[in-house]
């Protein structure tokens, strides 16, 4: 479905079901083409229609804005799920994202022995829709691991480089945080943070005995009116989408802002499936199913930014094969598709007496934690090179299908009737649990490729996926669970499950599992080395950029989406420069 500026105005103020029908694309030659709407696509289509480009943006999604779509304050109890999960809303039936780890007709494989999930939204705005909004700078030192610890490669370009990017996302998108002049934790231009929750006093108090920072969290939610957006109201259910656009998701700060620069052609349900090439070997667009028809189409473009997430764009350079790139786009030396990384994770949950039968009290707020703690210890004293941080959870959430896990699992929990009914209302809220979000080395057995035994429903070849965490991730994720209890023993309570074994990988999430997949088209200068140059254009071709997660030469202990986009706008900022310079 194709959106072009007077038609996003006039759906603006039009209710859903009067949506009209698709409109044929146009098959005029675009400045810019963007695959994927996501965080890199969106802000890429922001940056780009600001400085004058005609950009068409495809994504394989539907529309999805959340002023119109979400489901923000529908109670679980009005639905005869009660919030439980459906095929196309796997985290929950108010979530809202459209995707999960199984997308009917999107079949990927595993090589034997892996373990590994890929997660794909399927919407306008990709997973920012639902994300938890964690908005993290990486540190000096994230740019630079070979140099500190000999493992892996430093980026091409360091954190003096993305400083303004990131300086700018404060400022447009708004987030809140405190400043706290910690070394490899870059402070930000910060909103006020939200004060933190009981229980978060009490894990504070824990934490500080055991000297472990805990400081306000850092999320793009706006806690003051920002930029013609409102505040947050505390609803506390930002996973659903924000009803008042109080939070970042793409299409309410990026994709709104560039239809109404009328610059911005919108295709909804197009998914791309190869870059065109002219015999000189520039980018000419993309040819793409349309999903309503499946017809084969084709989009020209004078520019190509592929934005469709880490794995998917290496998919995409990896099906534009021909004679000139036989191993496909950016590929010379074999290295697309290399270097996948997720972050590591587990969880500890603990039943804290202290806050059983609690007082009632307010807890609103927004929806995530309101602290966290960031990575405070000196590796080389360690069993393991990289640093994690944690996230905290826990609370009076409105309860929906499955809260609390299992009563049974508390004390004298379970049981019939009135029992039942008390000891739910006994040990609601005296759940707290941590969440470790740690840093992974990329390593040989961790890498993606087209499977080119099978096909999705449109034909056209799937990933096939590799895993094995190292040494390094398992040690770093064994500290993760001996410190998540120490904490909860602090705060006199005790986890619910016990310390998972060695063989059980100490409790490792699955590769995948915590969604944060980068790498897979990794920057650098020598082509034989990697696929982007440090302005993330593909090697061996001078009009094709990626602007997502694959470009990341490490992770970090921090999350990567504020670095993904401020990548994505240094990228935009030099296909302007270049474009205006006539060289694009
Ligand atoms: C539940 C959850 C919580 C998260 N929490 C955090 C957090 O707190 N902090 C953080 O930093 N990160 C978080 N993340 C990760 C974050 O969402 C991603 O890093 C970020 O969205 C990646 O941006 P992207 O543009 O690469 O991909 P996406 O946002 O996924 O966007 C990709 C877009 O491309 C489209 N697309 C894909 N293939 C094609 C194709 N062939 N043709 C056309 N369009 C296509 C998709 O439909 C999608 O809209 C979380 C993710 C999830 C799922
Ligand atoms: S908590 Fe705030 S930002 Fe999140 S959905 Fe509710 S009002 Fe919006």
């Amino acid at each position: 479905m194709t959106m072009t500026r007077r038609r996003f105005l006039a759906l603006a103020s039009a209710p859903a079901a009067r949506l009209g029908p698709a409109l044929a694309p146009r098959r005029e030659r675009y400045d810019v083409c963007i695959v994927g709407s996501g965080a890199g696509g969106g802000m890429a289509a922001y940056a780009l229609t600001r400085t004058g480009a005609n950009v068409v943006l495809l994504e394989a999604g539907p529309e999805w804005y959340s002023e119109r779509d979400s489901m923000m304050l529908t109670a679980a109890a009005d639905s005869p799920r009660r919030g439980a999960a459906t095929a196309e809303r796997q985290f929950g039936e108010f979530d809202g994202c459209i995707g999960g780890w199984d997308v009917a007709g999107e079949p990927y494989t595993l090589a034997p022995g892996t373990e590994f999930g890929w997660w794909r939204a399927r919407m306008l705005g990709g997973r920012t829709n639902h994300w938890g909004r964690y908005s993290f700078r990486f540190g000096p030192d994230d740019f630079r691991g070979k140099s500190v610890d000999g493992l892996g490669d430093d980026w091409p370009i360091g954190y003096d480089d993305l400083a303004p990017y990131y300086d700018r996302l404060d400022r447009f998108i708004g987030l809140f945080g405190s400043n706290e002049g910690l070394r490899n934790h870059p402070d930000g231009i910060f909103l006020p943070p939200p004060r933190p929750r009981c229980y978060e006093l009490l894990v504070q108090q824990a934490s500080r005995r055991l000297q472990i920072p805990c400081i306000a969290n850092r999320m793009s939610v706006l806690t003051r009116p920002h930029n013609g957006r409102s505040a947050c109201h505390y609803c506390g259910q930002c996973n659903r989408g924000c009803g008042v656009n109080a939070n970042f998701s793409s299409p309410g700060v990026f994709i709104k802002p560039a239809l109404e620069t009328g610059r911005l052609t919108l295709v909804t349900g197009a998914m791309a499936r190869e870059v065109t090439l002219d015999t000189a070997g520039r980018a000419t667009g993309i040819s793409y199913i349309n999903k309503a028809t499946g017809a084969d189409e084709h989009v020209r473009a004078g520019v190509v930014v592929l934005a469709a997430s880490a794995c998917e764009s290496a998919r995409l350079l990896l099906n534009s094969h021909s004679s000139r790139f036989p191993n496909g786009l950016g590929n010379a030396g074999g290295v697309v598709g290399r270097y996948l990384t997720d972050t590591t994770g587990t969880d500890v949950g603990g039943f804290i007496p202290r806050m059983a039968d609690h007082v009632p009290h307010n807890e609103d707020g927004v929806g995530g934690a309101h602290v966290y703690m960031p990575w405070w210890l000196d590796n080389q004293k360690l069993d393991f090179p990289r640093g994690y941080h944690i996230e905290v959870w826990g609370g009076l959430g409105e309860p929906s299908y499955g809260f609390m896990g299992a009563i049974h699992r508390y004390p004298r929990g379970g049981g019939y009737g009135k029992q039942l009914k008390d000891d739910y209302r006994r040990y609601y809220g005296a759940t707290i649990g941590f969440s470790g979000r740690g840093e992974m080395v990329p390593n040989d057995d961790c890498w993606c490729e087209i499977d080119h035994e099978v096909v999705d429903r449109w034909g056209i070849p799937v990933l096939r996926f590799h895993w094995k965490w190292s040494d390094h991730e398992l040690n770093q994720v064994r500290h993760m669970q001996r410190t998540f209890r120490s904490l909860l023993a602090e705060m006199g309570g005790e986890a619910l499950a016990p310390m998972p074994t060695k063989e059980k990988g100490y409790g490792i999430a699955p590769g995948g599992r915590i969604i944060h997949e980068l790498g897979t088209t990794r920057m650098g200068r020598d082509p034989a080395r990697s696929v982007v140059n440090p302005d993330c254009r593909v090697h061996g071709v001078p009009n094709l950029f990626v602007a997502d997660g694959g470009p990341f030469v490490s992770q970090a202990d921090k999350n990567p989406t504020w670095t993904i986009m401020a990548l994505a706008w240094r990228a935009s900022d030099h296909i302007a420069e270049q474009r205006k310079a006539g060289a694009l």
